[in-house]
C-alpha cells in the first residue's frame, strides 16, 4: 500500500512551482511518491500553444530528477483527447487497488474545480491536497468549501508531519505554501520575446527546450 500524490497539469513546460508544489506536499505530508501527470489534451485550455505531448514527458521527467520520490506517469498522457481526473483515478485504482491518491491542485485550479467532470463524486473518492499559488491564498478558498462539503479540512503545520491515520479519504488538505511567483505562460511568452527563463526551470529543463526550440 502506497499513498500516492497526483499531480496533473499541462506542464507546458514544467518549472520550479510545481517542483516547489510537490517539495512542500512531500516534506508536510506523509505521502510515499508524487506521480506528475502531464495531460494529453488540456480539459479547459485551447491546445494551440501546447507542445507535443512527448516534449512536456520528457522535460517533466528531467524535473522529477530532483526527488527520488517525483516520478512522470503517462496515464493520460497515452490516452488521446481530453483527459478527466475521475477517469485517471479510477484507472489507477484499478491498477494498485490498495493505494490510497490523494489529489494535489493549486489554488487557482481548485476554485475551478465545480467545473471538473463528476466533481462530487472524484471529491469523495480521494482526497485533495490544495496548495496556495501567489494571489491565490488558502483564503480565496472559503466560498467554494462552503458549497462542496468536504468530509474533513486539515490545515497541516510548517512543521508538523501529520499521521497516517487522519488520512481519510474525502479530506480537503490546505497547505500556504510560498511557492515562486511563475506561472508556463510567462515561460512561454518570455520564450516567444527571445529572452532569457534561467531561475524559472530546472537548468536541464532550459537545455532541453533550448535544444528543440521550443516555444520560439
Ligand atoms: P499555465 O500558465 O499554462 O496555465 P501553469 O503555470 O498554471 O501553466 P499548469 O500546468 O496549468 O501550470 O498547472 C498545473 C498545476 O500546478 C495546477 O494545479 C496549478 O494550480 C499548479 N501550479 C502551477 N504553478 C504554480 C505555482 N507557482 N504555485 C502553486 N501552484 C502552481
Ligand atoms: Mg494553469
Amino acid at each position: 500500500m502506497a499513498l500516492t500524490g497526483l499531480f496533473g497539469g499541462t506542464f507546458n513546460p514544467v518549472h520550479l512551482g510545481h517542483l516547489k508544489v510537490a517539495e512542500e506536499v512531500i516534506n508536510r505530508l506523509p505521502l510515499d511518491r508524487i506521480l506528475f501527470i502531464p495531460s494529453y489534451i488540456p480539459p479547459h485550455k485551447d491546445s494551440v500553444e501546447v507542445v507535443p505531448v512527448r516534449h512536456r514527458l520528457k522535460m517533466v521527467e528531467i524535473a522529477c530528477r530532483s526527488h527520488p520520490a517525483f516520478m512522470v506517469s503517462e496515464v493520460e498522457a497515452r490516452r488521446p483527447g481530453r483527459s478527466y481526473s475521475i477517469v485517471t483515478l479510477r484507472k489507477l485504482k484499478r491498477s494498485r487497488p490498495e493505494d490510497q491518491f490523494f489529489f494535489i491542485v493549486g489554488t487557482d485550479a481548485f476554485l475551478e474545480i465545480e467545473t471538473w467532470k463528476d466533481y462530487d463524486q472524484l471529491l469523495r473518492e480521494c482526497s485533495f491536497i490544495v496548495v496556495s499559488r501567489p494571489g491565490f491564498g488558502i483564503k480565496s478558498l472559503q466560498k467554494v468549501i462552503e458549497r462542496i462539503k468536504p468530509a474533513a479540512i486539515l490545515v497541516p503545520g510548517r512543521r508538523s508531519v501529520l499521521k497516517t491515520e487522519k488520512l481519510l479519504p474525502g479530506s480537503l488538505f490546505l497547505l500556504e505554501a510560498s511557492t515562486p511567483d511563475i506561472s508556463s505562460t510567462e515561460i512561454r511568452k518570455r520564450l516567444k520575446a527571445g529572452l532569457p527563463i534561467t531561475g524559472l526551470v530546472p537548468p536541464g529543463v532550459e537545455r532541453y527546450i533550448e535544444k528543440y526550440k521550443l516555444y520560439r
